[in-house]
């Protein structure tokens, strides 16, 4: 079904803000070819009248693990290559039938299952791989038990259901950068600060020197694209900024000098609530480490000021959900969490027009307009009026098309696949 006209729909742009409705839409070849009050007379595949729903962009996720099918990051970097391969399959299917057509992966997604949901031998959304996150020793991406026998590596390069490898030093960070824009990465990810998920490195710790952070930017942009880094304290967050990354993940403890340094570096920030709620309600059930688990009231306490304090500067705000193991059925939590902060429009952007800004397509994803990329989420309702509507399992998103083709249709994921 590569044409299909949409009829009596009500139409939302989240990059102009307008809603229009009792809107025909038509899409052929990948994209919207034409949307218009006016009766479209079109040979279609497929003709559905919609009263009552409303078209929007398919989501795009800029923070997900689609390897991550258990909460303890140590646990998916020991799990077998196949199976851990295999674990993924369910994790990319709930995300389609959520609505979201493009995830940005922070660590962990190889090429190989990027070209099988991309040829279409795999039913998921479109990812953007960042390979491995780069890790420093002792980092955030570095699981390994305190011992006085650590061995060479933390042995995660190679493993299917790691996040992360271990690279330490100037030269050794040009290579790896190197290695993982062969092995197929769209952006780079490094671990700039210590993190909640990890069993050794206090939030509050800077990771990566600025000579490491550099190198990892200037090889990024020697290919065009950029790095984004995890970071959660000012101080970590200026060192990435000031050393040219893009993107930066979390951010929860940002203050206001911070935020305005982002916002003349034309940055980005994806900020993470939505995970780290779940983790300390249902992490203790599902076996996410204990010192881990300490850590998440540092981080979980301040998100919610800072999403509004970004608000307040001007900071671009890009969706991230960041869910791992059992929790990735949450993923649309993060858009009740920040309507309630700065309002539904501002959270359904952040997934839209603005995630689209930061993947480097604005204007034909993230948009519902003529020419743009048919990615999108049909929702019975309005979710500017009720964002609940987002939430759940897709529930009430009976529609969704990637890429022009219908891969959810009355509520039912199409099997369609080669
Ligand atoms: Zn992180
Ligand atoms: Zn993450």
């Amino acid at each position: 079904m590569s044409s299909v006209l949409l009829e009596r729909v009500n139409v939302f742009d989240p990059a102009s803000g307008v809603r229009t409705e009792n809107m025909n839409v038509h899409i052929e070849d990948g994209s919207v070819r034409a949307i218009s009050p006016e009766p479209i007379t079109a040979s279609v595949d497929l003709r559905l009248a919609m009263p009552g729903h409303t078209v929007l962009p398919g989501f795009i996720d800029l923070h997900v693990h689609i390897v991550a099918s258990k909460v303890d990051f140590a646990a998916n970097a020991r799990m077998p290559n196949f199976l851990a391969a295999l674990k993924t399959l369910p994790i990319l299917r709930g995300m389609l039938n959520r609505g979201f057509t493009t995830v940005r992966d922070a660590g962990g997604a190889d090429y190989g299952m990027c070209e099988a949901v991309n040829t279409g031998v795999l039913l998921g959304p479109r990812i953007l791989s960042s390979g491995k996150a780069l890790s420093q020793t002792g980092g955030h991406g570095d699981f390994r038990p305190r011992s006085d026998q650590l061995g060479d590596t933390c042995g995660c390069l190679g493993r299917q259901g790691s996040i992360s490898r271990v690279v330490d030093g100037e030269d050794a960070m040009r290579l790896a950068v190197r290695e993982e824009l062969l092995k197929g990465a769209s952006q780079i990810k490094v671990m700039a600060s210590g993190g909640v998920a990890s069993p050794n490195d206090p939030i509050g710790n800077t990771q990566y020197s600025l000579a490491e952070l550099r190198a990892a930017v200037e090889e990024a942009q020697a290919v065009g694209t950029y790095v984004m880094a995890h970071a959660y304290t000012p101080q970590a967050i200026q060192r990435a900024i000031k050393c040219g990354v893009r993107t930066i993940e979390h951010g929860n403890l940002i203050d206001e000098e911070t935020a305005r340094l982002i916002v003349e570096h034309n940055a980005f920030v994806v900020p993470t609530l939505s995970t780290l709620d779940r983790l300390s309600e249902q992490g203790p059930a599902l076996g996410f480490p204990p010192e881990s688990l300490a850590k998440i009231d540092q981080a979980r306490s301040v998100g919610r000021q800072a999403l509004a304090l970004m608000a307040r500067v001007g900071v671009k705000m890009g969706y991230g959900s960041d869910m791992l193991g059992e929790l990735h059925q949450f993923q649309s939590d993060e858009f009740g969490v920040r309507a309630k902060v700065i309002g539904p429009l501002e959270a359904i952007r952040s997934a839209t027009s603005i995630a689209a800004e930061i993947i480097g397509e604005p204007g034909r994803s993230g948009t519902v307009a003529a020419g743009a990329k048919a990615d999108l989420a049909i929702v019975a309702g309005d979710p500017l009026e009720d964002i609940s509507l987002l939430s759940g399992q897709g529930e009430n998103i009976p529609m969704v098309i990637k890429d022009g083709k219908v891969v959810k249709l009355k509520g039912q994921l199409t099997e369609s696949v080669k």
